[in-house]
């Protein structure tokens, strides 16, 4: 019996894992507790007891963490307690409130708003934004002796009352930042199976961003594929801010591994590149369009019947909603921009003398012949006009006048790191790509482990 036909739908181990497991369909999965080293990875047997525990990568990481959270410890929480008599409140600004009516709801007089926003710092009251948070500390007299106003979880502003007036104090805290490992196998979209693997959504989109370049998201995507990420995850107090990039990444698809790891150059700027110092980016983009936005064309369990037609018409057709933004894929200079009874809306854009990209059955068209276009930059939107079945994008890759195909033409390299910058880059960026291994293998390590458990009876 196969790990697909058998646990197939009681499984409820965490999505990740589960997809990992079906990479190896022929293991018999008998035995039920496995413990490797600090993992433990528990399964629901089918008609049996549910065991599920933690997930493989769950461990992984809190290890990892151990390791790294060396971050400063945060500074303690302000508390003035000098007026030990304060009554506090707390205020929230909502959709429509000011100052006054906000306060007013809080128990505020108008005598002491007037005093709060005259003080020193009182034009800092001035911009609020709905979410902005206010604890107010009042004394018998209802006076307000501290304010504090709360901007985000790392900076707030105390109004401490001291001799007559508002001295005003500006704290800031800083979050703790710790990496994130998460390993993943696609099973459908992008952007579900990144879900799986708890990947926030900034994050997935970043993945799609950095290896976009040399994978087509659309349609050469494929199940089994399979991403490992170390992540930046910002916390304050053990409660999570929110991800902030990825620090390195690998990407299986079909078999070819691309890695990337964030590299910031010495004048300040980031980017991410190949271990061998090649960026990432390329002088063009492999897809025209957000892969995002894209419906059809994205969805794996669907057939892209437009997919056969590539070629028969020597070019790629992209199903899209109407109005979805069409980029030009390369810095360039517009030399067509009309309308054709077959072709419909359409843009030619010529990248130096080599190459020139074509976009068809445009719904609008946002740029004019002669002008200069960047990467990426809004040339029109996708429509449905000339000879066209419904809204999508016709898209044609030309290098010297002959038709290739956009999905598999060899795009010019990238530029390498600057010779200058070489040792330093390969300083910095070295160990993030071995931990970035490291947390790959006891991944896959522990894995094994299920399997050879399994393997036992
Ligand atoms: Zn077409």
């Amino acid at each position: 019996m196969s790990l697909d036909s058998r646990f197939k739908s009681p499984v409820r181990m965490p999505e990740a894992v589960w997809s990992i497991l079906r990479a190896f369909p022929q293991r018999h999965l008998i035995a039920s507790v496995l413990v490797a080293g600090a993992v433990v990875v528990m399964l629901v047997l089918p008609g049996g007891k549910e065991i599920e525990k933690r997930q493989v990568i769950e461990s992984v990481e809190l290890e990892f963490r151990r390791v790294d959270s060396a971050a400063p410890a945060a500074a303690p929480d302000v508390v003035v307690q000098s007026q030990p008599t304060l009554r506090w409140r707390s205020a929230k600004v909502k959709d429509g409130d000011n100052l006054s009516t906000m306060f007013v709801r809080a128990g505020v007089s108008a005598g002491e708003i007037y005093n709060l926003t005259a003080s020193p710092g009182g034009d800092l009251l001035g911009n609020l934004y709905p979410g902005d948070q206010f604890r107010i500390g009042i004394d018998a007299t209802d006076k307000v002796i501290q304010l504090e106003y709360i901007k985000s979880p790392l900076i707030r502003y105390i109004f401490a009352y001291e001799d007559g007036n508002y001295r005003t104090e500006k704290r800031t805290r800083k979050a703790d930042v710790l990496l994130g490992f998460r390993q993943g196998i696609i099973r459908d979209s992008l952007y579900n199976s990144g879900k799986r693997a708890q990947l926030p959504d900034s994050i997935i989109m970043e993945m799609a961003n950095i290896f976009g370049w040399d994978i087509d998201f659309v349609f050469d995507i494929r199940e089994g594929d399979q991403f490992s990420l170390l992540f930046e995850e910002r916390y304050l107090d053990g409660v999570q801010l929110g991800a902030g990039d990825i620090i390195a990444a690998s990407f299986t698809n079909r078999g070819k591994t691309f890695r990337a790891v964030r590299y910031q150059n010495s004048d300040g700027s980031t980017q991410y590149y190949s271990p061998d110092g090649l960026s990432m980016r390329k002088t063009f983009l492999r897809t025209p369009l957000d892969i995002f936005r894209i419906s059809s064309g994205f969805n794996l369990k669907r057939k892209h019947p437009i997919h056969k037609k590539i070629k028969a018409h020597r070019g790629v057709d992209y199903a899209a909603p109407r109005g979805t933004p069409v980029y030009a894929v390369g810095k360039g200079k517009v030399v067509k921009a009309g309308f054709h009874h077959a072709n419909g809306n359409y843009i030619f854009i010529q990248h130096g003398q080599t190459y020139t990209t074509k976009y068809l059955h445009l719904h609008k068209k946002k740029v004019k012949v002669g002008q200069t276009v960047s990467q990426k930059m809004m040339i029109g939107t996708v429509g449905s006009t000339g000879y066209s079945t419904g809204p999508h994008l016709h898209y044609e890759f030309l290098v010297n006048g002959v038709h290739k195909n956009p999905r598999t033409v060899k795009l010019p390299q990238a530029d390498p790191i600057p010779v200058n910058e070489s040792e330093r880059f390969e300083r910095t960026t070295k160990p993030l790509l071995v931990k970035l291994a490291i947390y790959e293998q006891a991944s896959q390590q522990a894995l094994g482990s299920i399997e050879d458990a399994a393997n036992v009876h």
